[in-house]
């Protein structure tokens, strides 16, 4: 069914096709899994379900609480209906607790909190390895506008706030996550609005006692059963108690 759609775009774990109406496309989520630029790559069966499922109910809270975003509802196990944005070619990180490049980066210990939660802007660009940009390469190079990046970090500090909440009800702690943000355009002005997705692909989430990690970190460094660990993400948030047999059962 999904492949007579016209495709608009491919990337490592989503496609997005041409929606039902103007101004909505349909996003896929896939099996896929890459890492370190797509250097290390597998299909984790039954990923692109869970992730559909966690990101629906993270951007449905977060629209509960005025964080607008692209979501529209959930068609089916892998998709989901969206508004079509202009995506800002920026990744932008928030992070509370040290790990992953930036403990690499200044030399800090996996696990130290951070003395306050800190954003930080990357440069979608593969060709690249997606390099950190400043708000001044931002602005000269016209990626987003000084508005847009306010708009922007307020959006991912009340992001960050509301998740650190719910997952930490749910004994989970989070460490960082990455979002995306895209434009809307009503009439002559532009909003930016939540993209992409949110999910144990994009966050670290570490289990609040035992430190266990819950989150790609298992794929990046090999720590195995990832699919059960995100599975047991959805489970705390009361989400998908049908899932490991749907996933058993290998529906596509
Ligand atoms: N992240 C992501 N996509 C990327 C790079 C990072 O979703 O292309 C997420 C990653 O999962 C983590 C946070 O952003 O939750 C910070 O990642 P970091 O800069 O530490 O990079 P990594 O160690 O993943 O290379």
């Amino acid at each position: 069914m999904t492949t007579r759609r016209k495709k608009i775009y491919e990337g490592k774990a989503k496609i997005l096709y041409e929606g039902p109406e103007p101004g909505t496309l349909i996003q896929y989520f896939k099996d896929d899994a890459t890492a370190f630029n797509a250097q290390k790559k597998a299909v984790l069966e039954g990923k692109g379900v869970i992730n559909n499922r966690i990101s629906e109910y993270m951007m449905t809270r977060l629209n509960g609480i005025g964080v607008q975003n692209h979501f529209i509802r959930r068609l089916n196990l892998r998709e989901q209906l969206i508004k079509e944005v202009e995506i800002i070619p920026l990744e932008v990180v928030v992070r509370n607790i040290a790990a992953g490049s930036i403990a690499t980066r200044l030399g800090l210990t996996e696990g130290q909190p951070l003395p306050r939660s800190i954003i930080e802007f990357y440069y979608k660009d593969d060709k690249l390895g997606d390099p950190m940009v400043s708000e001044e390469h931002i602005t000269a190079f016209n990626w987003a506008a000084t508005q847009e990046i306010d708009d922007m970090m307020a959006m991912a500090l009340r992001v960050n706030d509301y998740m650190c909440g719910l997952f930490s009800a749910v004994g989970i702690t989070l460490v960082d996550f990455k979002i995306e943000f895209g434009r809307i355009y009503e009439g002559d002005f532009s909003r930016v609005i939540l993209a992409d997705e949110i999910s144990p692909d994009s966050c670290r989430l570490w289990d609040t006692v035992t430190s266990e990690k819950l989150d790609k970190d298992r794929f990046r460094r090999d720590l195995g059963g990832v699919i059960e660990s995100y599975t047991e993400v959805a489970r705390r948030l009361g989400i998908m108690k049908e899932m490991p047999t749907v996933i058993q059962g290998g529906v596509h």
